[in-house]
């Protein structure tokens, strides 16, 4: 069964799209550990991201740099932090969290932010216009 990140792609699932190309594919995550979190997704779906050959996992990082700073110029922030964690949902996925300082990436799912639709839409069209 495909995953939900290959449901989101296919377009079943709605997202706040950020960014696309022919390989790989970024979106605001649904619960934010700080405004302006984005995943980075493979179209290819795998569930491990040291499956991928190197090349494609290399295409991924480079995808993911371009998002990284359009985020950078978009939210307040020191730097754009980077996770690959996978333990929730089986499509590779690369986490880019707007911080500023070290506790601001932290995964703990009760510390994560559930945000009004019109807020996530904002923070969406200002990563996108700085692409
Ligand atoms: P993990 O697999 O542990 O790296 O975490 C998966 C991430 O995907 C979590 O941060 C979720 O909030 C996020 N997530 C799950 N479902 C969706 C969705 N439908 N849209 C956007 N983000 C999602």
């Amino acid at each position: 069964m495909a995953s939900i990140f290959s449901r989101i792609i296919a377009g079943e699932i709605p997202c706040y799209k950020i960014a696309e190309d022919e390989n790989y594919f970024a979106f605001l995550d649904i619960n934010p550990v700080q405004k302006g979190h984005t995943l980075v997704i493979p179209k290819d779906e795998k569930d491990y991201i040291f499956d991928y050959d190197p090349e494609y996992y290399a295409g991924l990082w480079k995808f993911a740099m371009k998002i990284a700073k359009a985020q950078k110029k978009a939210i307040p922030c020191k730097k754009i932090g980077v996770a690959v964690i996978g333990l929730e949902v089986p499509h590779a996925h690369i986490h880019l969290v707007p911080m500023n300082r070290e506790g601001d990436l932290d995964f703990d799912s009760a510390k994560k932010l559930t945000l009004p639709a019109e807020e996530m839409q904002q923070i969406a069209d200002k990563i996108v216009k700085e692409l």
